[in-house]
């Protein structure tokens, strides 16, 4: 499984960058995960377009689905792509999803799009990746994602505060990418997302092998929350950034 960043930004990019977007590649079939603000562009630079195969998103929040219209009709229509291009999310957001496009005067999108809701718990075939979503904690219906191949396990929280879903996917994860927005413990709670040093702590616990963090806000120091990560953690953690590639 190879995972590749291609940006780690929220709630907003900064100049030349992109929030939340990554693709996770396996036996050839490149699956994006979030298409957040500049993810097309992303996509673009990187010469990837006419490899991708499908889109998951974890939610509807911005950061990680602004350019979702963008990326679609960039494989389809601007690369001669016939099929329609399968999009999962989360149950119940196939028809929000809807709205927001109709809203929007982009229906036409539709035309070139297959979605499909994922059901919590239950495992999915995604070309060669099986899928299980939990139930995230957070402010919009969310999910929390192990994807296993080839006896890999790569588990990718999306946005969530600290729940029994995210306690019940990480056990044993080969590498876990998890978004570690800098809140204080009681906030995080409340809006649903964890801090650096409760996700070092929960991984630690749950023997996961790699712990990369990702999702950072404005005027954060990747590198600092890597660093307190790394100390609950007891193991080096690495935080994302666009370019990084990863071997699982
Ligand atoms: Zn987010």
């Amino acid at each position: 499984m190879e995972l590749f960043i291609l940006g780690v930004e929220s709630p907003y990019p900064r100049r030349g960058r992109a929030t939340l977007g990554y693709t996770l590649m396996q036996e050839g079939f490149l699956l994006v995960l979030e298409t957040g603000f500049g993810i097309h562009r992303r996509l673009a630079e990187e010469g990837l377009l006419d490899r991708v195969e499908g889109i998951l998103l974890s939610h509807l929040h911005c950061d990680h689905s602004a350019d979702l219209p963008a990326v679609i009709l960039g494989v389809t229509v601007g690369r001669g792509r016939k099929e329609p291009l399968p999009v999962y999310l989360p149950p119940g957001e196939v028809a929000r999803l809807r709205e927001w496009l109709c809203a929007c005067g982009f229906a036409f999108v539709l035309e070139h799009t297959d979605l499909r809701e994922l059901a919590y718990d239950e495992p999915t075939a995604i070309g060669p990746f099986r899928v299980t979503m939990g139930r995230a904690a957070h402010s919009l219906p969310a999910g929390i994602f192990t994807f296993t191949a080839a006896g890999t396990k790569f588990v990718y929280t999306g946005d969530t505060g600290d729940c029994p879903p995210l306690r019940a996917a990480i056990p044993g994860a080969d590498l876990l990418l998890a978004e570690a927005t800098p809140l204080r413990p009681e906030e995080a709670a409340v809006k649903g997302h964890l801090t650096a040093p409760a996700l070092g702590e929960m991984a630690r616990a749950a023997g996961v092998r790699r712990l990369v963090i990702t999702h950072f806000m404005p005027g954060e120091e990747p590198a600092a929350l890597a660093e307190k990560a790394t100390v609950a953690f007891g193991a080096p953690v690495t935080a994302a950034e666009e370019g990084l590639h990863l071997v699982i």
